[in-house]
């Protein structure tokens, strides 16, 4: 059965609710990706690693993926144009208002798969706020860091994904071979020796600056080897992990309450 919400009929969502299919919600970006690939490359491979992901994971849970949520958290690629951006207020509104929706319909376990990084503190957020009020449980995943060591193991040039990289041209090379401008990748390299110092400041604490600050071309990595085989390597071994997430019973089991009777000596418990 297709895995996407758009392409099927009403009678056959409601039959997916009474089923109790996983519903992913996939978040990504329009931002710049270097002068090489196109704005839309976070929506695209986050559409590709979903879609994958659900097939995968449909022989042994119905699993069904809504429309790209494309509009992202990017505010730190506006320097370099092109990028398009709702703010940390919109953002929670559309997610949360969409699983609503989907929590209205019967659906009660929702999986945000993220492609883009911007997105992860905020989609991590709403997790924590929504969680405790409403009846789902609410799982993210950004499918880099969950694919984490297979993905490291294919990169050549890299620790792992970065930004318009080996990574991500290998990948939209695969699934969107026309709109990638190949015809000089091995100048493009920036792997941005402050790359670290992009959100940090002093031993372990957080600041925020734009993409500017470690990239003058807007690429954080080197594509000069990114492949089409590395590219359909990296999406499996990516939608590998988020089927393997959307499987595991584990993920939607509920919470152990410890509590028991240990709170009964506890001075300060609400005796009634
Ligand atoms: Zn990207």
């Amino acid at each position: 059965m297709d895995v996407e919400w758009q392409n099927l009929k009403a009678q056959e969502l409601r039959t997916l609710a009474e089923q109790n299919a996983v519903v992913v919600i996939p978040i990504a970006s329009i931002e710049q990706h270097g002068p090489h690939l196109p704005v839309m490359t976070d929506t695209r491979l986050g559409h590709e690693i979903a879609t994958r992901a659900a097939r995968k994971a449909q022989a042994s849970r119905p699993t069904v993926v809504t429309p790209v949520v494309w509009m992202g958290l990017s505010e730190h690629h506006m320097p370099f144009g092109g990028t398009l951006i709702v703010s940390h207020a919109t953002f929670r509104a559309i997610l949360r208002d969409l699983i609503t929706s989907l929590i209205r319909h019967g659906f009660h376990d929702i999986l945000i798969s993220n492609s883009h990084g911007g997105n992860i503190i905020a989609m991590q957020q709403i997790a924590d706020e929504l969680s405790p009020e409403l009846d789902a449980t609410i799982v993210t995943t950004t499918y880099v860091t969950e694919g984490g060591e297979a993905f490291a193991s294919l990169m050549q040039d890299q620790a792992n994904v970065m930004h318009a990289c080996e990574g991500e041209t290998s990948m939209m090379m695969r699934v969107e071979p026309d709109l990638v401008d190949k015809s000089d990748l091995a100048s493009l390299k920036s792997m941005g020796e402050d790359g670290k110092k992009f959100l940090s400041a002093g031993h372990a604490s957080y600041r925020w600056r734009p993409f500017a600050h470690v990239t003058g071309n807007g690429i954080a990595g080197d594509p000069t080897n990114a492949t089409v085989e590395k590219g359909e390597a990296l999406l499996e071994a990516g939608s590998d992990a988020v089927a393997a997430l959307i499987t595991d019973a584990e993920t939607w089991a509920a919470p152990q309450d410890m509590r028991g009777d240990a709170l009964a000596g506890v001075a300060f418990r609400d005796r009634k």
